[in-house]
Protein backbone atom coordinates (compact mmCIF):
# COMPACT_ATOMS: atom_id res chain seq x y z
CA UNK A 1 0.00 0.00 0.00
CA UNK A 2 1.47 3.46 -0.73
CA UNK A 3 1.73 5.64 2.03
CA UNK A 4 -0.57 8.50 2.56
CA UNK A 5 -0.72 11.88 4.41
CA UNK A 6 -4.10 13.39 5.16
CA UNK A 7 -4.35 17.00 4.24
CA UNK A 8 -0.96 16.74 2.37
CA UNK A 9 0.15 16.48 -0.87
CA UNK A 10 3.19 14.33 -1.93
CA UNK A 11 6.48 16.00 -3.69
CA UNK A 12 9.07 14.00 -4.92
CA UNK A 13 11.62 14.73 -6.59
CA UNK A 14 14.72 12.54 -8.05
CA UNK A 15 17.83 12.69 -8.61
CA UNK A 16 20.02 10.11 -11.14
CA UNK A 17 23.60 9.04 -11.67
CA UNK A 18 24.08 7.09 -14.30
CA UNK A 19 27.79 6.19 -15.10
CA UNK A 20 28.35 6.20 -18.78
CA UNK A 21 30.21 3.29 -20.63
CA UNK A 22 33.44 4.81 -22.39
CA UNK A 23 36.92 3.51 -22.88
CA UNK A 24 38.34 5.97 -20.88
CA UNK A 25 37.65 7.91 -18.04
CA UNK A 26 36.23 11.35 -17.85
CA UNK A 27 39.78 13.51 -17.30
CA UNK A 28 42.24 11.13 -18.39
CA UNK A 29 43.09 8.38 -20.25
CA UNK A 30 43.23 5.26 -17.70
CA UNK A 31 40.30 2.88 -18.51
CA UNK A 32 37.05 2.93 -17.58
CA UNK A 33 36.57 -0.54 -16.63
CA UNK A 34 34.64 -2.28 -13.65
CA UNK A 35 36.20 -5.31 -10.82
CA UNK A 36 40.06 -4.31 -11.99
CA UNK A 37 42.40 -4.79 -8.87
CA UNK A 38 42.30 -1.63 -7.18
CA UNK A 39 44.18 1.21 -7.83
CA UNK A 40 45.63 -0.29 -11.12
CA UNK A 41 43.15 2.01 -12.99
CA UNK A 42 45.19 5.56 -11.84
CA UNK A 43 47.31 8.12 -13.28
CA UNK A 44 48.28 11.44 -11.72
CA UNK A 45 44.81 13.44 -13.07
CA UNK A 46 42.20 11.10 -11.23
CA UNK A 47 44.59 10.40 -8.19
CA UNK A 48 44.78 14.19 -8.08
CA UNK A 49 48.17 14.73 -8.20
CA UNK A 50 49.52 18.42 -8.44
CA UNK A 51 50.83 19.90 -11.51
CA UNK A 52 48.10 17.99 -14.10
CA UNK A 53 45.67 18.90 -16.40
CA UNK A 54 42.31 17.61 -17.05
CA UNK A 55 41.24 17.18 -20.36
CA UNK A 56 37.87 16.32 -21.51
CA UNK A 57 36.72 13.14 -22.88
CA UNK A 58 34.65 13.62 -25.95
CA UNK A 59 32.73 10.50 -26.36
CA UNK A 60 31.26 11.23 -22.68
CA UNK A 61 30.11 14.39 -23.92
CA UNK A 62 28.86 12.57 -27.05
CA UNK A 63 26.86 10.10 -24.58
CA UNK A 64 25.92 12.32 -22.14
CA UNK A 65 24.55 14.91 -24.86
CA UNK A 66 22.66 11.92 -26.70
CA UNK A 67 20.82 10.77 -23.18
CA UNK A 68 19.66 14.28 -22.97
CA UNK A 69 18.28 14.48 -26.33
CA UNK A 70 16.42 11.43 -26.16
CA UNK A 71 15.03 12.62 -22.97
CA UNK A 72 13.22 15.89 -24.82
CA UNK A 73 15.75 18.13 -23.46
CA UNK A 74 17.87 20.74 -24.85
CA UNK A 75 21.22 20.84 -25.09
CA UNK A 76 23.06 23.88 -24.69
CA UNK A 77 25.89 25.01 -27.23
CA UNK A 78 27.76 26.50 -24.49
CA UNK A 79 27.97 24.81 -20.79
CA UNK A 80 30.78 24.63 -18.56
CA UNK A 81 32.29 23.14 -15.70
CA UNK A 82 32.50 23.65 -12.41
CA UNK A 83 34.25 22.38 -8.95
CA UNK A 84 31.84 21.43 -6.33
CA UNK A 85 34.44 21.13 -3.00
CA UNK A 86 34.21 18.92 -0.26
CA UNK A 87 36.55 16.84 1.68
CA UNK A 88 36.14 12.88 1.85
CA UNK A 89 38.70 10.11 1.64
CA UNK A 90 37.87 8.69 -2.03
CA UNK A 91 38.05 12.53 -3.87
CA UNK A 92 41.81 12.71 -4.24
CA UNK A 93 41.88 16.24 -5.32
CA UNK A 94 39.32 18.16 -2.59
CA UNK A 95 36.36 18.83 -5.37
CA UNK A 96 35.00 16.94 -8.14
CA UNK A 97 34.57 18.56 -11.35
CA UNK A 98 31.00 19.13 -12.59
CA UNK A 99 28.85 22.13 -13.82
CA UNK A 100 26.73 23.80 -12.03
CA UNK A 101 24.92 26.81 -13.60
CA UNK A 102 25.50 25.88 -17.42
CA UNK A 103 25.15 22.16 -17.27
CA UNK A 104 24.84 20.28 -21.19
CA UNK A 105 21.06 19.55 -20.93
CA UNK A 106 17.66 21.23 -19.84
CA UNK A 107 14.19 21.18 -19.95
CA UNK A 108 13.23 17.39 -21.14
CA UNK A 109 10.46 15.27 -20.20
CA UNK A 110 9.68 11.76 -19.52
CA UNK A 111 6.28 9.83 -19.96
CA UNK A 112 5.57 6.87 -17.06
CA UNK A 113 3.51 3.97 -17.32
CA UNK A 114 2.14 1.35 -14.75
CA UNK A 115 2.87 -1.94 -14.83
CA UNK A 116 0.23 -3.13 -17.39
CA UNK A 117 1.63 -0.17 -19.54
CA UNK A 118 -0.75 2.40 -18.73
CA UNK A 119 0.09 5.84 -19.12
CA UNK A 120 0.56 7.42 -15.40
CA UNK A 121 1.84 11.12 -16.65
CA UNK A 122 4.74 12.77 -18.08
CA UNK A 123 7.62 14.02 -15.56
CA UNK A 124 9.57 17.18 -16.52
CA UNK A 125 13.14 16.75 -16.53
CA UNK A 126 15.22 19.83 -15.08
CA UNK A 127 18.54 19.36 -16.09
CA UNK A 128 20.93 17.15 -17.06
CA UNK A 129 24.95 17.60 -16.53
CA UNK A 130 28.05 15.76 -16.65
CA UNK A 131 30.57 15.04 -14.12
CA UNK A 132 32.75 12.72 -12.80
CA UNK A 133 32.66 9.68 -10.09
CA UNK A 134 34.31 9.33 -6.91
CA UNK A 135 36.62 6.68 -5.75
CA UNK A 136 35.14 3.81 -3.72
CA UNK A 137 35.54 2.80 0.03
CA UNK A 138 35.91 -0.47 1.46
CA UNK A 139 34.88 -0.82 5.02
CA UNK A 140 37.10 -3.58 6.74
CA UNK A 141 34.40 -4.96 8.74
CA UNK A 142 30.43 -5.90 8.41
CA UNK A 143 29.69 -1.99 8.67
CA UNK A 144 31.45 1.34 8.77
CA UNK A 145 30.57 2.03 12.67
CA UNK A 146 32.60 -0.96 13.73
CA UNK A 147 35.42 -1.25 10.92
CA UNK A 148 38.56 -1.95 11.55
CA UNK A 149 39.79 0.49 9.17
CA UNK A 150 38.60 1.67 5.45
CA UNK A 151 40.99 1.21 2.08
CA UNK A 152 40.50 3.44 -0.94
CA UNK A 153 40.20 2.27 -4.18
CA UNK A 154 40.38 5.07 -7.17
CA UNK A 155 39.61 2.83 -10.33
CA UNK A 156 36.25 4.34 -10.23
CA UNK A 157 38.12 8.53 -9.64
CA UNK A 158 36.87 10.21 -13.07
CA UNK A 159 34.47 7.98 -13.96
CA UNK A 160 32.03 9.63 -16.41
CA UNK A 161 28.57 10.06 -14.73
CA UNK A 162 25.25 12.27 -15.72
CA UNK A 163 23.20 13.38 -13.20
CA UNK A 164 19.81 13.49 -14.17
CA UNK A 165 17.52 15.87 -12.00
CA UNK A 166 13.69 15.89 -12.31
CA UNK A 167 11.12 18.37 -11.34
CA UNK A 168 9.20 17.40 -8.24
CA UNK A 169 6.47 16.14 -10.02
CA UNK A 170 6.37 12.52 -8.68
CA UNK A 171 3.67 11.78 -6.12
CA UNK A 172 4.34 8.52 -4.66
CA UNK A 173 6.52 5.88 -4.14
CA UNK A 174 5.21 3.72 -6.62
CA UNK A 175 5.49 6.81 -9.13
CA UNK A 176 9.28 6.87 -8.21
CA UNK A 177 9.56 3.26 -9.10
CA UNK A 178 8.00 3.92 -12.49
CA UNK A 179 9.78 6.70 -13.39
CA UNK A 180 13.32 4.78 -12.61
CA UNK A 181 11.89 2.20 -14.75
CA UNK A 182 11.58 4.30 -17.51
CA UNK A 183 14.49 6.34 -17.04
CA UNK A 184 16.17 2.89 -17.83
CA UNK A 185 13.96 1.72 -20.50
CA UNK A 186 14.95 4.90 -22.82
CA UNK A 187 18.50 4.84 -21.61
CA UNK A 188 18.92 1.64 -22.76
CA UNK A 189 18.11 1.94 -26.34
CA UNK A 190 21.28 4.25 -26.14
CA UNK A 191 23.73 1.35 -24.83
CA UNK A 192 25.58 4.70 -23.55
CA UNK A 193 25.83 2.50 -19.71
CA UNK A 194 25.56 -0.89 -18.11
CA UNK A 195 22.13 0.67 -15.81
CA UNK A 196 22.91 -1.99 -13.27
CA UNK A 197 21.67 -0.65 -9.47
CA UNK A 198 23.07 -3.26 -7.63
CA UNK A 199 26.00 -2.67 -8.90
CA UNK A 200 25.89 1.25 -8.56
CA UNK A 201 26.02 2.05 -12.27
CA UNK A 202 22.86 3.79 -11.82
CA UNK A 203 22.26 5.31 -8.43
CA UNK A 204 19.22 7.54 -7.33
CA UNK A 205 18.57 10.33 -4.52
CA UNK A 206 15.02 10.81 -3.45
CA UNK A 207 13.52 14.15 -2.60
CA UNK A 208 10.63 13.62 -0.55
CA UNK A 209 8.40 16.81 1.17
CA UNK A 210 4.50 16.97 2.41
CA UNK A 211 3.16 20.07 1.11
CA UNK A 212 0.06 20.98 2.86
CA UNK A 213 -3.31 21.38 0.96
CA UNK A 214 -3.64 25.22 0.04
CA UNK A 215 -0.04 25.78 0.46
CA UNK A 216 0.68 29.29 -1.94
CA UNK A 217 4.42 29.08 -1.01
CA UNK A 218 6.99 27.72 -3.63
CA UNK A 219 8.14 24.23 -3.41
CA UNK A 220 11.57 25.27 -2.67
CA UNK A 221 10.28 26.41 0.83
CA UNK A 222 9.30 23.30 1.95
CA UNK A 223 11.30 21.78 4.22
CA UNK A 224 11.94 18.51 2.48
CA UNK A 225 14.55 15.64 3.08
CA UNK A 226 17.03 13.89 0.35
CA UNK A 227 17.19 10.15 1.00
CA UNK A 228 20.93 9.25 -0.47
CA UNK A 229 21.78 6.09 -2.79
CA UNK A 230 19.17 4.17 -3.15
CA UNK A 231 20.41 1.00 -5.17
CA UNK A 232 17.19 -1.02 -6.77
CA UNK A 233 13.96 0.06 -7.85
CA UNK A 234 12.31 -1.62 -4.79
CA UNK A 235 14.05 0.41 -2.31
CA UNK A 236 13.28 3.61 -3.78
CA UNK A 237 9.56 2.56 -3.06
CA UNK A 238 10.31 1.37 0.30
CA UNK A 239 12.51 4.34 1.11
CA UNK A 240 9.67 7.02 -0.21
CA UNK A 241 7.16 5.26 1.06
CA UNK A 242 8.78 5.04 4.93
CA UNK A 243 9.26 8.71 4.43
CA UNK A 244 6.24 10.09 3.77
CA UNK A 245 4.55 8.27 6.79
CA UNK A 246 7.39 9.06 9.22
CA UNK A 247 7.27 12.63 7.65
CA UNK A 248 3.08 12.62 8.17
CA UNK A 249 3.20 11.17 11.65
CA UNK A 250 5.50 13.16 12.58
CA UNK A 251 2.88 16.81 11.61
CA UNK A 252 -0.02 14.86 12.82
CA UNK A 253 1.68 15.12 16.62
CA UNK A 254 2.43 18.48 15.72
CA UNK A 255 6.33 18.71 15.03
CA UNK A 256 8.01 20.16 12.22
CA UNK A 257 10.28 18.29 9.27
CA UNK A 258 13.88 19.00 9.70
CA UNK A 259 15.30 19.59 6.46
CA UNK A 260 17.78 16.95 6.12
CA UNK A 261 19.86 14.36 4.69
CA UNK A 262 19.28 10.66 5.71
CA UNK A 263 19.92 7.40 4.83
CA UNK A 264 18.19 4.42 3.78
CA UNK A 265 18.77 0.79 5.78
CA UNK A 266 17.52 -1.94 3.75
CA UNK A 267 16.72 -4.56 6.37
CA UNK A 268 14.67 -1.98 9.02
CA UNK A 269 12.65 -0.71 5.56
CA UNK A 270 13.92 2.97 7.44
CA UNK A 271 15.35 5.99 6.74
CA UNK A 272 17.64 7.45 9.36
CA UNK A 273 19.36 10.88 9.95
CA UNK A 274 22.63 11.46 8.38
CA UNK A 275 23.22 14.87 8.12
CA UNK A 276 20.94 17.74 9.41
CA UNK A 277 20.41 21.57 7.79
CA UNK A 278 23.34 22.93 9.83
CA UNK A 279 26.03 20.33 8.86
CA UNK A 280 24.56 20.79 5.51
CA UNK A 281 28.05 21.05 2.67
CA UNK A 282 27.93 24.29 1.10
CA UNK A 283 30.18 23.22 -1.58
CA UNK A 284 31.33 26.47 -2.51
CA UNK A 285 30.95 26.19 -6.63
CA UNK A 286 32.67 28.15 -8.41
CA UNK A 287 34.29 27.66 -12.47
CA UNK A 288 37.09 25.07 -13.30
CA UNK A 289 39.76 27.01 -14.07
CA UNK A 290 41.48 24.65 -15.88
CA UNK A 291 38.76 23.61 -18.28
CA UNK A 292 37.61 25.52 -21.22
CA UNK A 293 34.13 26.22 -21.98
CA UNK A 294 32.39 22.98 -23.77
CA UNK A 295 31.27 24.19 -26.81
CA UNK A 296 29.19 22.35 -29.45
CA UNK A 297 28.33 23.16 -32.77
CA UNK A 298 24.14 23.21 -33.66
CA UNK A 299 24.87 20.99 -36.57
CA UNK A 300 26.60 18.26 -34.45
CA UNK A 301 23.92 18.05 -32.05
CA UNK A 302 21.16 18.42 -34.64
CA UNK A 303 23.20 14.99 -36.46
CA UNK A 304 22.98 13.47 -32.74
CA UNK A 305 18.96 13.88 -32.35
CA UNK A 306 18.72 12.63 -35.85
CA UNK A 307 20.66 9.29 -35.33
CA UNK A 308 19.19 8.36 -32.16
CA UNK A 309 17.32 4.97 -32.71
CA UNK A 310 13.30 4.40 -32.42
CA UNK A 311 12.65 4.93 -28.67
CA UNK A 312 10.30 3.55 -26.44
CA UNK A 313 7.63 6.07 -26.63
CA UNK A 314 7.27 5.63 -30.53
CA UNK A 315 7.96 1.77 -30.06
CA UNK A 316 5.18 1.07 -28.00
CA UNK A 317 2.65 2.81 -30.04
CA UNK A 318 4.25 0.73 -32.99
CA UNK A 319 3.50 -2.35 -31.08
CA UNK A 320 0.05 -1.26 -29.73
CA UNK A 321 -0.88 -0.18 -33.60
CA UNK A 322 -0.17 -3.97 -34.72
CA UNK A 323 -2.55 -5.64 -32.27
CA UNK A 324 -0.23 -6.09 -29.23
CA UNK A 325 -2.33 -5.03 -25.65
CA UNK A 326 -0.74 -2.47 -23.96
CA UNK A 327 0.54 -4.93 -21.36
CA UNK A 328 2.66 -6.97 -23.41
CA UNK A 329 3.91 -4.13 -25.58
CA UNK A 330 4.98 -2.88 -22.23
CA UNK A 331 6.79 -6.20 -21.38
CA UNK A 332 8.57 -5.67 -24.66
CA UNK A 333 9.24 -2.37 -24.74
CA UNK A 334 10.96 -2.62 -21.78
CA UNK A 335 14.17 -4.60 -23.34
CA UNK A 336 15.38 -3.42 -26.39
CA UNK A 337 16.83 -6.73 -27.31
CA UNK A 338 12.93 -7.90 -26.99
CA UNK A 339 11.89 -5.46 -29.95
CA UNK A 340 14.77 -6.25 -31.90
CA UNK A 341 13.69 -10.21 -31.83
CA UNK A 342 10.19 -9.40 -32.43
CA UNK A 343 10.60 -6.47 -35.27
CA UNK A 344 12.46 -9.81 -36.84
CA UNK A 345 10.31 -12.16 -36.70
CA UNK A 346 7.07 -10.19 -37.39
CA UNK A 347 8.57 -9.72 -40.38
CA UNK A 348 9.38 -12.84 -41.45
CA UNK A 349 6.23 -14.38 -40.35
CA UNK A 350 3.84 -11.22 -41.45
CA UNK A 351 1.45 -11.17 -38.49
CA UNK A 352 2.42 -9.75 -35.12
CA UNK A 353 0.18 -11.01 -32.58
CA UNK A 354 0.97 -14.42 -32.59
CA UNK A 355 4.91 -13.84 -33.09
CA UNK A 356 3.96 -11.68 -29.76
CA UNK A 357 2.15 -14.74 -28.07
CA UNK A 358 5.02 -17.16 -28.36
CA UNK A 359 7.86 -15.10 -27.44
CA UNK A 360 5.96 -13.59 -24.03
CA UNK A 361 5.31 -17.34 -23.45
CA UNK A 362 6.98 -20.29 -24.37
CA UNK A 363 9.95 -18.50 -26.02
CA UNK A 364 9.94 -16.55 -22.62
CA UNK A 365 9.43 -19.58 -20.47
CA UNK A 366 12.71 -21.08 -22.02
CA UNK A 367 15.26 -18.29 -22.17
CA UNK A 368 14.26 -17.96 -18.21
CA UNK A 369 14.78 -21.07 -17.47
CA UNK A 370 18.26 -20.88 -19.50
CA UNK A 371 18.96 -17.26 -17.86
CA UNK A 372 19.45 -16.28 -21.43
CA UNK A 373 17.81 -13.09 -23.33
CA UNK A 374 16.45 -12.52 -26.68
CA UNK A 375 19.88 -11.01 -27.68
CA UNK A 376 21.43 -14.69 -27.17
CA UNK A 377 17.96 -17.08 -27.94
CA UNK A 378 19.01 -20.07 -29.38
CA UNK A 379 16.11 -20.06 -31.85
CA UNK A 380 16.39 -17.11 -33.95
CA UNK A 381 13.38 -15.19 -34.71
CA UNK A 382 13.49 -16.24 -38.66
CA UNK A 383 13.54 -20.18 -37.11
CA UNK A 384 10.31 -19.02 -35.13
CA UNK A 385 8.61 -17.48 -37.92
CA UNK A 386 9.28 -20.75 -39.83
CA UNK A 387 7.47 -22.85 -36.59
CA UNK A 388 4.41 -20.35 -36.73
CA UNK A 389 3.89 -20.71 -40.37
CA UNK A 390 4.09 -24.54 -40.29
CA UNK A 391 1.03 -24.04 -37.75
CA UNK A 392 -0.91 -22.29 -40.44
CA UNK A 393 0.06 -24.33 -42.96
CA UNK A 394 -1.93 -27.30 -40.90
CA UNK A 395 1.58 -28.89 -40.84
CA UNK A 396 1.40 -29.04 -36.98
CA UNK A 397 -0.99 -28.34 -34.29
CA UNK A 398 -0.30 -25.98 -31.40
CA UNK A 399 0.44 -28.32 -29.13
CA UNK A 400 3.20 -30.13 -31.24
CA UNK A 401 4.61 -27.15 -32.17
CA UNK A 402 5.18 -26.18 -27.97
CA UNK A 403 7.09 -29.54 -28.46
CA UNK A 404 8.87 -28.51 -32.01
CA UNK A 405 10.06 -25.31 -30.43
CA UNK A 406 11.51 -26.66 -26.92
CA UNK A 407 13.61 -29.35 -29.36
CA UNK A 408 14.44 -26.52 -31.18
CA UNK A 409 16.11 -24.32 -28.07
CA UNK A 410 17.47 -27.09 -26.86
CA UNK A 411 19.15 -28.60 -30.21
CA UNK A 412 19.74 -24.77 -31.74
CA UNK A 413 17.94 -26.86 -35.15
CA UNK A 414 15.92 -25.15 -37.43
CA UNK A 415 12.01 -25.75 -37.37
CA UNK A 416 12.53 -28.01 -40.44
CA UNK A 417 14.57 -30.20 -38.58
CA UNK A 418 13.11 -30.52 -35.74
CA UNK A 419 9.36 -31.69 -36.85
CA UNK A 420 11.38 -34.31 -39.01
CA UNK A 421 13.52 -35.71 -36.48
CA UNK A 422 10.72 -36.02 -33.95
CA UNK A 423 8.35 -37.32 -36.64
CA UNK A 424 5.64 -34.66 -35.06
CA UNK A 425 3.75 -33.61 -38.18
CA UNK A 426 -0.05 -33.31 -38.43
CA UNK A 427 -1.46 -35.16 -41.24
CA UNK A 428 -3.35 -32.92 -43.27
CA UNK A 429 -4.24 -34.71 -46.09
CA UNK A 430 -7.66 -34.64 -46.71
CA UNK A 431 -7.54 -38.32 -48.97
CA UNK A 432 -5.53 -39.95 -46.02
CA UNK A 433 -7.99 -38.55 -43.20
CA UNK A 434 -11.40 -39.21 -44.95
CA UNK A 435 -10.08 -42.87 -45.18
CA UNK A 436 -9.95 -42.76 -41.43
CA UNK A 437 -12.97 -41.22 -40.80
CA UNK A 438 -14.67 -43.98 -43.01
CA UNK A 439 -13.19 -46.12 -41.17
CA UNK A 440 -14.34 -44.82 -37.78
CA UNK A 441 -17.96 -44.09 -39.08
CA UNK A 442 -18.34 -47.70 -39.96
CA UNK A 443 -16.89 -49.47 -36.68
CA UNK A 444 -19.75 -47.01 -34.72
CA UNK A 445 -23.12 -47.55 -36.03
CA UNK A 446 -24.82 -47.10 -33.07
CA UNK A 447 -22.80 -43.65 -32.32
CA UNK A 448 -23.32 -42.17 -36.15
CA UNK A 449 -27.52 -42.73 -35.12
CA UNK A 450 -27.37 -40.43 -32.11
CA UNK A 451 -25.37 -37.83 -34.15
CA UNK A 452 -27.99 -38.09 -36.68
CA UNK A 453 -30.74 -37.98 -34.32
CA UNK A 454 -29.46 -34.19 -33.39
CA UNK A 455 -26.87 -35.63 -30.16
CA UNK A 456 -24.33 -33.02 -31.16
CA UNK A 457 -22.05 -34.65 -28.45
CA UNK A 458 -21.68 -37.78 -30.43
CA UNK A 459 -19.47 -36.12 -32.58
CA UNK A 460 -16.67 -35.71 -30.18
CA UNK A 461 -16.81 -39.24 -29.48
CA UNK A 462 -16.42 -39.94 -33.23
CA UNK A 463 -13.47 -36.81 -33.42
CA UNK A 464 -11.42 -38.69 -30.52
CA UNK A 465 -11.68 -42.32 -32.54
CA UNK A 466 -9.90 -40.73 -35.64
CA UNK A 467 -7.55 -38.92 -33.72
CA UNK A 468 -6.56 -42.11 -31.71
CA UNK A 469 -6.21 -43.85 -34.66
CA UNK A 470 -4.18 -41.39 -36.37
CA UNK A 471 -2.27 -41.13 -32.67
CA UNK A 472 -3.33 -37.36 -32.85
CA UNK A 473 -1.53 -36.11 -35.90
CA UNK A 474 -4.77 -36.02 -38.03
CA UNK A 475 -5.88 -32.14 -38.14
CA UNK A 476 -8.87 -31.76 -35.66
CA UNK A 477 -10.36 -29.01 -37.47
CA UNK A 478 -9.66 -31.40 -40.78
CA UNK A 479 -11.41 -34.70 -38.74
CA UNK A 480 -14.25 -32.33 -38.02
CA UNK A 481 -15.15 -31.08 -41.21
CA UNK A 482 -15.20 -34.16 -43.06
CA UNK A 483 -16.99 -36.04 -40.16
CA UNK A 484 -20.13 -33.48 -40.48
CA UNK A 485 -20.09 -33.71 -44.58
CA UNK A 486 -20.08 -37.17 -44.36
CA UNK A 487 -22.51 -37.48 -41.46
CA UNK A 488 -24.60 -35.30 -43.64
CA UNK A 489 -24.77 -37.74 -46.48
CA UNK A 490 -27.46 -40.03 -46.70
CA UNK A 491 -28.08 -43.19 -45.20
CA UNK A 492 -27.34 -45.88 -47.93
CA UNK A 493 -28.91 -49.11 -47.81
CA UNK A 494 -27.35 -51.65 -46.15
CA UNK A 495 -25.77 -54.48 -48.75
CA UNK A 496 -25.63 -52.25 -52.06
P1 LIG B 1 19.53 21.39 -4.56
O1 LIG B 1 20.04 22.58 -5.28
O2 LIG B 1 19.56 21.50 -3.09
O3 LIG B 1 20.06 20.07 -5.07
P2 LIG B 1 17.20 21.57 -6.18
O4 LIG B 1 16.19 22.64 -6.03
O5 LIG B 1 18.16 21.64 -7.29
O6 LIG B 1 17.96 21.40 -4.83
O7 LIG B 1 16.42 20.22 -6.29
C1 LIG B 1 17.00 19.00 -6.23
C2 LIG B 1 15.91 17.99 -6.35
O8 LIG B 1 14.92 18.18 -5.36
C3 LIG B 1 15.18 18.05 -7.67
O9 LIG B 1 15.01 16.73 -8.15
C4 LIG B 1 13.85 18.66 -7.33
O10 LIG B 1 12.83 18.18 -8.16
C5 LIG B 1 13.64 18.19 -5.93
N1 LIG B 1 12.77 19.07 -5.14
C6 LIG B 1 12.74 20.40 -5.12
N2 LIG B 1 11.80 20.84 -4.25
C7 LIG B 1 11.24 19.75 -3.70
C8 LIG B 1 10.24 19.53 -2.73
N3 LIG B 1 9.60 20.54 -2.13
N4 LIG B 1 9.91 18.27 -2.41
C9 LIG B 1 10.55 17.24 -2.99
N5 LIG B 1 11.50 17.37 -3.91
C10 LIG B 1 11.85 18.62 -4.26
MG1 LIG C 1 21.21 17.99 -5.25
ZN1 LIG D 1 43.61 8.53 -14.76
Amino acid sequence: MAAKAVGYDVIIGLEVHVELKTRTKLFCGCENRFGAPPNSLTCPVCLGLPGVLPVLNQEAVAKAARAGLALGCTVREISKFDRKQYFYPDLPKGYQISQYDQPLCEHGQLAIYDGRGNYVKTVRIRRIHLEEDAGKLNHLGQRLSDAAGSLVDLNRAGVPLIEIVSEPDLSSGEEARWYLNALRTVLSYLDISDLRMEEGSMRCDANVSLRPHGWAGSLGDLPRVEIKNLNSLRNVERAIDYEVERQATRLAQGLKIELETRGFDDVSGRTYSQRSKEEAHDYRYFPEPDLPPLRLEAAQIAAWAKALPPLPDRVREELKAAGLEAKDAEILVQDPSAVAYFRAAWEAYGKAVPVANWMLSDLARLLNAAKRGYGDAPVPPAELAALLTQIDRGVLSGRMAKEVLEAMFERGESAEAAIRRLGVSQISDEGRIRQEVEAVIGEHAKVVEDFRAGKEKALAFLVGQVMKRTRGQANPEVVNRLLRELLSEPVRPSGS
